[in-house]
C-alpha cells in the first residue's frame, strides 16, 4: 500500500558487492582482523577498508 519497493530505500545497510581487485570474486563484506589490514570476504584477499564504500 505504501509502495515500499520503489528502489530508493533510505537507511539500507547492505553495500553492493564488488569484485575483488585481486582475484575477481564478488566481495560481499570487508572484515578487519587486525588494525592495520582489511580482508575481503569470502575470498580472503587483503583489500582496502573502503572497498565497498
Ligand atoms: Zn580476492
Amino acid at each position: 500500500m505504501t509502495g515500499a519497493e520503489s528502489g530508493d530505500e533510505a537507511g539500507g545497510s547492505e553495500p553492493e558487492p564488488k569484485p575483488c581487485p585481486h582475484c575477481g570474486v564478488e566481495v560481499t563484506a570487508v572484515i578487519q582482523l587486525i588494525p592495520s589490514a582489511h580482508h575481503a570476504y569470502p575470498c580472503g584477499c587483503a583489500v582496502r577498508g573502503d572497498l565497498l564504500e
